[in-house]
């Protein structure tokens, strides 16, 4: 019970200290399901200690979420996003740092009409455009940590008894984190150096396309113009360093708009506004999607490619090796923010600014003209296996071996 204080006590002080790095006199934002009171607390804490001006709390309820997209009347799905909004764009203004607790539920919308559920997403994402692209071009700290919830202990762990799987949870997400290391901050600082290693190697190749190999899987995907390798660390506006996934294992860049070709298979479940599209295949013409299928969840993956122009083509391409501490575990977390670091992955929609050099300052016409994609969206899903092979190749066509057997080969 101690260890697990200590542990809790260590997870909140990464997302304060590590996630969102706040500066004396910032305003802290924590968004937060109302289960996770407790870290809440705490993180307050931790925030005040670390010198914040205010901390401000967004609570979200899964109960209320369904009961909203359910019942909200055709007409009024842009209400609660605009007022949401408006809070958001004046805390951006007061240069607060974002910190969000998120405990998915892969099941929560699961028989609610999926038109529905996309006009929410859709209205959300439409009204939060401000948000967003502060997001998208780092302008201020963000950091995103998960929070167990018993839907999600249960779907985890079907096969051990119901009172021990808060806590299979608990210590999973510890492990993950390095919340369990003796000096997490210290683990994490020593990671993150060894995440930039790979970055740097890969910026100073400057490859011009990977090639991808696998069961169900033959895929070419051309890299952006002036394409830039990011790890784990960002930097914001202010020039402060934050993390803005934890965990974080990848390093990710932007594939070229019009630049993918071929067949692509997905290892993983993905968790998408609450359904779970599963084995599904997506075939690429000059960048574009032209093709899909799936065994579960195919209106879902129909949805989210619908969503709009750009959702019909990637924004991420991102190289995990199949051995990290989360593969490892060999766990399926049914979470995004988990699976996606234990896996190779792409993002169907938009590109972040900063996988290109100078893009944080450049307009939207001119990121289009280094062949960026942009989207409503961004959605990532996993495509790594133990089978995966990736090659670089160069300008002039060279390859180079970059993974093999699913890992690292440099
Ligand atoms: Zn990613
Ligand atoms: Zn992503």
């Amino acid at each position: 019970m101690e260890q697990f204080q200590t542990y809790l006590h260590n997870y909140v002080q990464l997302g304060v200290r590590v996630g969102v790095n706040l500066q004396p006199s910032q305003t802290l934002v924590i968004q937060a399901p109302t289960t996770a009171l407790e870290l809440v607390r705490l993180a307050a804490k931790e925030a005040y200690a670390a010198g914040a001006k205010y901390v401000h709390v967004e609570w979200n309820d899964d109960g209320l979420t369904r009961i909203r997209t359910e019942l909200t009347p055709e007409d009024a799905f842009d209400i609660g996003p605009s007022l949401r909004a408006h809070n958001y764009d004046r805390l951006i203004e007061r240069d607060a740092a974002f910190l969000s607790f998120v405990s998915a539920n892969p099941d929560l919308l699961q028989g609610v009409d999926p038109d529905r559920v996309a006009k929410v997403t859709k209205a959300m994402r439409a009204a939060m455009h401000n948000f967003y692209a502060g997001l998208r071009t780092d302008k201020f700290s963000w950091s995103i940590l998960a929070v167990p919830s018993e839907v999600w202990a249960n779907k985890m762990f079907p096969n051990e008894p119901e009172e021990r799987r808060m806590n299979l949870l608990w210590e999973a997400v510890f492990r993950a984190t390095r919340a369990d290391a003796a000096d997490p901050v210290a683990a994490w600082m020593e990671h993150l150096k060894q995440l930039q290693a790979k970055s740097d190697y890969l910026n100073a190749k400057r490859y011009r396309a990977l090639h991808y190999t696998a069961p169900g899987t033959d895929l070419t995907v051309e890299l952006a113009d002036d394409h830039l390798w990011v790890a784990g660390d960002s930097i914001n506006e202010k020039g402060t360093m934050f993390v803005a996934n934890m965990p974080t294992e990848e390093v990710f860049t932007a594939p070229k708009r019009g630049g993918v070709n071929g067949t692509v298979r997905s290892t993983k479940p993905l968790n998408y506004a609450g359904n779970l599209i599963d084995g599904f295949e997506l075939t690429f013409k000059e960048g574009k999607i032209v093709d899909f299928k799936a065994d579960q969840g195919e209106e879902t993956l129909k949805r989210l490619l619908e969503t709009d122009e750009g959702a019909s083509y990637l924004g991420e391409v991102a190289l995990v090796p199949h051995a990290s501490p989360i593969s490892d575990m060999g766990m399926i977390f049914y979470n995004t923010l988990f699976d996606e670091n234990a896996s190779n992955h792409f993002a169907i929609g938009s590109a972040y600014a900063f996988t290109v050099q100078g893009g944080k300052t450049m307009s939207k016409e001119e990121l289009a003209a280094k062949g960026l994609n942009d989207s409503l969206t961004h959605v990532d899903f996993m495509v790594g296996s133990a089978d995966m092979s990736i090659d670089g190749i160069a300008e002039d066509g060279t390859r180079e071996p970059l993974f093999r057997n699913g890992n690292w080969a440099i």
